[in-house]
């Protein structure tokens, strides 16, 4: 890595993805998020360092792990199973080398613009026929501002199309820098009350709501997406402000509804983390429906994404 590159933590790129903006698109997951949404189906993308992933029911117990950890992080009990010190592990990614079943991942990496770039750029050809491109998603990929705007600056130079999927949880400066690189933005509203968005996500709505601004302001095109977690934003009341705060973004601006589900569960206990989605439901078809509905009355675009 040449010194002052601008470099990023991500935990995955994900290929010939079509649900993350228009067309196919290389997705981009960075690694850390100033929320902590209770549903939140990414479990490796909430903190900002490499951690240590351990999938219980591949592991056979054979112990190398142990043996290998330089740190003492690993060890094994009288009945084979096999327990990681979170507060001693370091994520260096030796136990993942040696362990024999593929048990052990370490998530998230240092890498260069460049790198990335690269991996973008191999697609080009699908993106050029389907109006795709690059779309960097997390996490929250305004935490790592510069690093996204300068991927973002050497696609646009390639022709290469860029969206920003946002929590809109961000310093507006720093989303200025990013936008000026941007085609397209997803940005999430999850509550129109500020008490209630802050006990589901740990964070208020207020900087959240300003950002959406900066971006319609901005020209960008926009969609607006909102996760539908049943009993938790998807009453009348809610849904009615919602729609009329987007309505107020501006003309071009439409809604995506994204109804709750669970399959993120199994993340959470890879990392030894107790999921707290527990207690949330996915809407009905009536619920979905009714705030399609809703959203069409007051003039908003409305789909349900999967
Ligand atoms: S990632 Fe490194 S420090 Fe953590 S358990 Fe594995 S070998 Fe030990
Ligand atoms: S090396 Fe892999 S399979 Fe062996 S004990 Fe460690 S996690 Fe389990």
């Amino acid at each position: 890595m040449a010194q002052g590159e601008s470099t990023g933590v991500i935990f995955n790129i994900q290929k010939f993805s079509v649900h993350d903006g228009p067309g196919i698109r290389t997705t981009v997951f960075l690694k850390g998020c100033p929320l902590a949404c209770q549903w939140c189906s990414n479990a490796e993308s909430m903190r900002p360092e490499a951690e240590l992933g351990l999938i219980r029911s591949l592991c056979n117990g054979c112990g190398k792990c142990v043996n290998i950890c330089p740190e003492g992080a690993m060890n094994v009990d009288a009945g084979h199973t096999i327990r990681v010190s979170r507060d001693r592990c370091t994520a260096c990614g030796e136990c993942v080398a040696v362990c024999p079943t593929d048990a052990l991942a370490v998530y998230g990496k240092r890498v260069t613009v460049e790198d990335v770039f690269q991996q973008v750029h191999r697609d080009r050809s699908f993106y050029e026929n389907s109006n795709g491109g690059v779309t960097a998603s997390g996490g929250e990929p305004l935490r790592q501002a510069s690093f996204v705007a300068a991927l973002f600056r050497k696609c646009r130079e390639a022709g290469i199309g860029t969206c920003l999927d946002t929590s809109g949880y961000a310093d507006p400066d720093r989303l200025g820098e990013v936008l000026e690189f941007t085609d397209y933005v997803l940005f999430d509203i999850k509550h129109m009350d500020s008490d209630v968005h802050r006990s589901l996500t740990g964070v208020a709505n207020d900087l959240i709501l300003s950002c959406a601004r900066v971006v319609a302001e901005s020209g960008t095109q926009m969609l607006c997406r909102i996760p539908m977690v049943a009993g938790m934003n998807d009453t009348v009341g809610n849904l009615i402000q919602t729609a009329r705060f987007v309505r107020t973004l501006g003309d071009g601006v439409a809604v995506e509804l994204l109804p709750y589900h669970r399959l993120g569960a199994a993340k959470y206990r890879t990392l030894g983390r107790p999921y707290p989605g527990e207690a949330f439901a996915t809407p009905s078809q009536e619920q979905t429906d009714l705030a399609r509905n809703i959203f069409e009355d007051h003039g908003v675009p409305c789909t349900v994404g999967g």
